[in-house]
């Protein structure tokens, strides 16, 4: 999910790597290394933190080498410290391995490469693609071909750079599902994981495909498929200057982070669906299972975002798992001396995995004797490491403070986790595979809304200057409604409020007049005639209407003002896509006042303190 640097070539490439690296920064990691070989030797130099701690002990080492690979890593297995750090090694550090992405299978493959006699040091699951590849070299396969057969094995993602002392005139290469970039230089050759590390060294790029290997020299490169098949690569020119490098391109990390979602759900939802059996596999929570299922009720505890991520959990578990399931503010939890019962089950989310209500609410938790289930993005955070089990949700990195990529992930975990204890309970099969089927299709229904960028644009231009906004939704999409009105409010300082549609009268619609925009969340479901009425009531005081509807829906157009349609899908998952335009609709609401969406004021990414 990080950055992968690599140089071959006559120049040192020491500080072409730390150069290199931090051009990476933009997309947020925790610790960095660098692998280098000169004079028959390798030498690891790793270290916890900024690239910039990393470079304080290379400048004490006078480290000169003319080949070289650098990582930075946002961890997911194993906790963010030096051993986990990349790059990896195997048993003699003849081959060192850096790695972006998830091996899923990496626990099979320990055991195996264990039993042949191998010791892993760290936690990660990059490790044992050192060993695999060692296990192949021993038999006499040079590194590419060891590279290729060591990939046969592994299923997930990766983006990696192998290098070996015995082999040092080159590089080895790969990918699949992870970006990786190959940049031709004169006598000498880049490797990155976005083009952004190679701006200012040279203009032409070799972008590699899922499932292709390449050997790399100082002044040519070879190809093929992990297969064995050889290929053919076309070679880029590309345009891009320095200063369009930060953001990866965009404005603004918060637009990165909304445009990366089509991935971001992906990676939440990667090697963790079976279909055959109808149901999720979540490795985190397999020791807790059968306690899970017998629950007799769930509490989820969340602050902000997270929390409105908890009340469409709430929804999930009450359809499908039929446990009654209550949502509660943290900071409201930890002080009440709430009541816990020794078959609850208690949920406790939060993106940085260090939110300081959501944890001392867990303490309390725990200390009275509770099942405490961590959904958590940061690996390695409090909150992950003190719960009992838990899941991550995978949507890398978020550094824009207003929460988009975490909600839609946290949405999909959650509905991941109702999945493997429905089935455990009553949930059918093929209701099972029917689930399954419609999670897979979610990237791409995000790739489609997100398409309509330019539209949402334009409507949010009308509303530029409006002091206040209702959102209103109902079932699934009510807790749509209120993180729709919390975006707006966190970044363009409009006033908004979130409410379950039907409640609008019984107070907030003293409010509406024709200068009081409307947010309806519609899809085509369960509830549609009913916030259909809704609307009207609302067309009947003059209030300015933007529906968030189904695409097969073509009544709904001719009574609002703005209609911004999204893909159908089932009522589970539907909250994953109707908030999209919510999320694009605050932001260009934000940029056209002249905010700062990254940084709103008063407001704090990680919240640490009460
Ligand atoms: N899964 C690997 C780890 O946890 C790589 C993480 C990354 O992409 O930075 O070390």
């Amino acid at each position: 999910m990080c950055g992968i640097v690599g140089y071959i070539g006559s120049k040192n490439c020491v500080p072409i790597l730390v150069e290199g690296l931090k051009r990476l920064e933009y997309r947020g990691y925790d610790s960095a290394g660098l692998g280098i070989l000169s004079n028959g030797k390798s030498t690891i130099v790793k270290k916890k933190g900024k690239v910039s701690e990393l470079e304080k002990i290379i400048d004490g080492k006078n480290l000169i080498a003319s080949i070289g690979i650098g990582h930075t890593r946002w961890a997911t297995h194993g906790l963010p410290n030096e051993i986990n750090a990349h790059p990896h090694p195997n048993s003699d550090e003849s081959i060192l391995v850096i790695h972006n992405g998830i091996i899923e299978n990496y626990r099979n493959l320990k055991t195996l490469l264990q039993k042949q006699g191998y010791e892993f040091k760290s936690e990660t699951d990059t490790e044992v693609l050192a060993h695999l590849i060692d296990s192949f070299y021993k038999m006499g396969n040079t590194l590419f071909k060891s590279v290729r057969l060591a990939l046969a094995e592994v299923e997930g993602t990766y983006g990696i750079a192998v290098l070996s002392k015995n082999e040092p005139d080159k590089i080895i290469i790969a990918k699949h599902g992870s970006p990786l970039v190959l940049g031709l230089g004169d006598k000498e050759n880049f490797i990155a994981s976005d083009i952004n590390a190679l701006i200012g060294h040279t203009t032409r790029v070799v972008y590699l495909e899922d499932g292709e290997v390449a050997e790399v020299y100082n002044d040519r490169f070879y190809t093929k498929t992990i297969q064995d098949e050889e290929i053919k690569k076309e070679v880029f020119e590309i345009t891009m200057k320095l200063d369009a490098i930060d953001k990866n391109g965009f404005d603004t990390f918060m637009l990165k982070e909304i445009m990366e979602q089509p991935e971001s759900v992906l990676n939440s939802m990667r090697g963790r669906l079976l279909f055959d059996e109808g149901t999720a596999k979540l490795g985190g929570l397999e020791e807790v299972i059968e306690k899970l299922s017998k629950a007799k009720r769930f509490i989820i505890t969340a602050c902000g975002t997270s929390w409105h991520s908890a009340l469409v959990g709430e929804y999930m578990f009450e359809q499908f798992l039929r446990v009654p399931t209550e949502v509660e503010y943290a900071s409201e939890f930890r002080y009440r001396n709430p009541i816990i019962n020794s078959d609850d089950a208690i949920f406790f989310i939060s993106q940085s995995g260090e939110t300081a209500d959501t944890l001392a609410a867990m303490k309390e938790a725990k200390r009275k004797g509770v099942l405490c289930l961590g959904i958590c993005n940061a690996v390695g955070s409090t909150i992950a490491r003190e719960s009992d089990a838990g899941v991550y949700i995978h949507a890398g990195p978020e550094i824009g403070v207003a929460s988009t990529k975490a909600f839609t992930s946290q949405l999909v975990v959650l509905a991941l986790i109702t999945l493997l204890i429905a089935r455990k309970k009553d949930l059918s099969l093929i209701d099972g595979q029917n689930i399954v089927k419609e999670f897979l299709t979610i990237p791409e229904k995000v790739k489609k809304i997100l398409l309509l960028n330019d539209q949402i644009e334009k409507i949010a231009d009308e509303f530029k200057h409006v002091d206040n906004f209702l959102y209103l939704g109902r079932g699934y999409n009510f807790p749509v409604a209120l993180e729709g009105a919390l975006k707006l409010k966190e970044i363009s300082y409009i006033h908004a409020e979130g409410y379950p549609a039907a409640e609008m009268k019984h107070g907030p619609i003293a409010l509406v007049d024709e200068n009081m925009p409307v947010i309806f969340i519609a899809p085509k479901d369960s509830t549609y005639d009913k916030i259909m009425s809704n609307i009207e009531e609302i067309k009947a005081r003059k209030g300015k209407i933007i529906a968030i509807a189904s695409e097969s829906d073509d009544r709904i157009d001719k009574i609002v003002d703005y209609t911004i349609k999204v893909p159908d899908t089932i009522r589970m998952l539907m909250p994953i896509l109707t908030v999209i335009p919510l999320q694009l609709l605050a932001y260009h609401i934000a940029i056209k006042k002249g905010l700062n969406v990254d940084q709103p004021r008063n407001l704090a990414k990680s919240v640490t303190v009460e």
